[in-house]
């Protein structure tokens, strides 16, 4: 169980990423709706666990964490994409995000991402195999027509 720092620029998704980590008996510390305010609040808190997204206002999640890493180079943090953001996800995965989720997301699948990110060395992982992942998480989404946060 972690303290958790939940970074997005949507109130609603906020509060869907934090009640599906509360569900899974993780602890929030933390929110915040913009980038800047994303690595202040890092700063601040020193959580054991980040959800960043990738969209936001005034500095993107990447911006944000190359920031964070280099304040903390041990940081883990788990990136919220939305779909088509396949090149983001890679990237932030190559600076050192240890997981990520495609929004709308299923709260398991977000639990199961926080724990990889927590526990797991994303080492193991080759480019190619993330990226085979993330197609499939997103073929996974393509057939719901339903709410899709723009991100
Ligand atoms: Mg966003």
């Amino acid at each position: 169980m972690a303290r958790v720092l939940v970074v997005d620029d949507a109130a609603f998704m906020r509060k869907v990423v934090s009640d599906a980590l509360v569900s899974g008996g993780h602890e929030i510390v933390g929110e915040a709706g913009t980038g800047i305010e994303a690595v202040k609040r890092f700063q601040e808190l020193s959580p054991e666990l980040t959800t960043l997204d990738i969209t936001m206002p005034d500095k993107d999640g990447l911006a944000a964490l190359r920031e964070i890493i280099a304040l903390d180079p041990a940081a883990r943090v788990l990136m919220c994409s939305a779909l088509g953001q396949e090149s983001k996800v890679i990237e932030s995965i190559k600076l050192g995000a240890k997981d990520f989720v495609v929004k709308p997301f299923q709260p398991e699948r977000l639990l199961e991402a926080a724990d990889r990110g927590l526990w797991a060395a994303p080492e193991d992982d080759t480019l190619e195999k993330l990226r085979a992942t993330y197609l499939e998480l997103e073929g996974d989404l393509e057939g719901q027509a339903d709410h899709r946060p723009a991100g």
